[in-house]
């Protein structure tokens, strides 16, 4: 029998949006060292971040403590990390503000020139640096393959992680809704998924039944410990937020962080 695993991830979705592929992007390390070099060796005055999600926020708080430059942070929704409850988005916002950053919210960017951005009320935005964190998608080999999509995009797995009977999808590429949860597209779910995929793999080698996949980190669940900086995170569980970045938290998020990826090496 020949089985095929599509696992290829995700890239950057830029939404059609005119010069958005000149920002520097963090998705990739190849991204990040090339973003590093031109912040060490242009020194930007003014740095404008798209996308106010959790890497849009690690960023700029990161940023603050590490450049001298303006930093803007631009957001089309009508708060900062709007996947999480109101209380935890003005307390981020506080400690954004705090750190000097300036939060633009309800604000599209329209068209990326190579100085500046200009937004969709027609006000642009001088720049010297944007990067791009405001969305990601499949890549063209996933888009080009005749599975049934969710949205025409992410291929649509099924509990058993199938996207047909012989080819299975898993991690970021996939669109996994089981029982009404949908998997994160985070590495904790992607890890998961692959393990299942290989104890299923085993199951099928035996001519046993494929089992099904139990979703553990949903795109519903409020769990997050958000890094604002190289000494602090804060730590998010529901509508609770732990206001009081502590470097506890930092640790812990860290040590989380270093455990997950020793597993690899
Ligand atoms: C800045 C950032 C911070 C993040 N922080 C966290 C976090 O704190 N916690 C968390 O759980 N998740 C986090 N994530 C999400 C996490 O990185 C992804 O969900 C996870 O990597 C998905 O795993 P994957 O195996 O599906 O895809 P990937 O890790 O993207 O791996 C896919 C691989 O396939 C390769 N590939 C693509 N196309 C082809 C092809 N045609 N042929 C061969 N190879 C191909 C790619 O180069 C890539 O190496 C973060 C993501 C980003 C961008």
């Amino acid at each position: 029998m020949t089985l095929a695993i599509i696992a290829t991830g995700a890239v950057q979705n830029y939404f059609g949006i005119l010069g958005a592929d000149r920002t520097f992007s963090v998705n990739t390390l190849e991204g990040i060292m090339k973003a590093r070099d031109f912040l060490e060796r242009r020194k930007p005055d003014k740095i404008a971040i798209i996308g106010a999600g959790l890497t849009g926020i690690e960023i700029a708080c990161n940023l603050t403590e590490s450049i001298a430059a303006s930093i803007y942070l631009v957001e089309t929704k009508t708060r900062l990390i709007p996947q999480f409850s109101e209380n935890v988005s003005s307390m981020i916002e506080k400690t954004l503000s705090e750190k000097g950053v300036k939060t633009l919210v309800s604000t599209k960017v329209q068209e990326i020139e190579e100085d500046r951005i200009i937004l969709s009320d027609g006000r642009s935005m001088e720049c010297d640096m944007a990067i791009w964190t405001a969305g990601i998608k499949p890549c063209d080999l996933v888009q080009s393959l005749p599975f049934a999509k969710w949205r025409d995009e992410w291929i649509l797995a099924d509990p058993y992680l199938r996207a047909s009977e012989n080819i299975f999808a898993l991690g970021d590429n996939a669109w996994i809704d089981i029982d009404g949860k949908v998997a994160s597209k985070t590495a904790v779910e992607a890890e998961r998924q692959a393990r299942h995929m290989a104890a299923n793999l085993a199951r099928l080698a035996e001519g046993k039944n494929l089992k099904r996949y139990s979703i553990l980190a949903s795109t519903d669940s409020q769990v997050a410990l958000i890094s604002i900086g190289r000494e602090c995170a804060v730590g998010v569980y529901g509508d609770m937020c732990v206001t009081m970045p502590t470097k506890l938290i930092r640790a812990l998020k860290y040590w989380i962080d270093k455990s997950f990826i020793q597993r690899f090496k």
